[in-house]
């Protein structure tokens, strides 16, 4: 039996130190920085036309730069800069506005996915192996058991 742990963050109190598209490229840009940490360096194609997209690492922070103006309420999508792997998820639709979300994987299997439309704020962090990142911030089966 499993239990369910929700985890309440504040909005920036956790900042993504390493997030990669399906095949494994890493997206942050230390040479991009926002916020004083390297930045989620992404491409964005939208109706427009195609460019850079720097998202900030700070969880909850929809900062961002482009290097082509974003249309409010478009659906974007969302490229690997270095290798041009979509970021759009199959399964999953923004319970708000329907449109596909993009997803950055981080460690361990965990997942960002953020709503693609422009101006939709709509975003979660999904943490998988939570033992393990359980066992990183707590100091788990250390103690003896009796
Ligand atoms: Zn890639
Ligand atoms: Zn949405």
């Amino acid at each position: 039996m499993m239990e369910r742990l929700t985890i309440e963050v504040p909005p920036e109190s956790i900042c993504v130190k390493s997030a990669e598209c399906p095949r494994g490229h890493s997206l942050m840009d230390s040479a991009h920085p926002m916020g004083g940490v390297a930045s989620i360096k992404l491409v964005v194609i939208s109706s427009k036309g195609e460019g850079e997209l720097f998202l900030n690492s700070w969880y909850g922070n929809f900062e961002y730069e482009s290097t082509m103006e974003l249309v409010e309420g478009e659906v974007c999508e969302v490229v690997c800069p270095t290798c041009r792997a979509s970021l759009r998820s199959e399964e999953e639709h923004c319970m708000f506005c329907g449109a596909p979300m993009f997803v950055l994987r981080l460690p361990q299997g965990g997942v960002i996915a953020a709503c693609a439309r422009k101006g939709c704020h709509n975003h979660k962090l999904k943490i998988v192996d939570i033992s393990a990142q359980l066992a990183q911030l707590f100091d788990l089966d250390t103690r003896p058991r009796y």
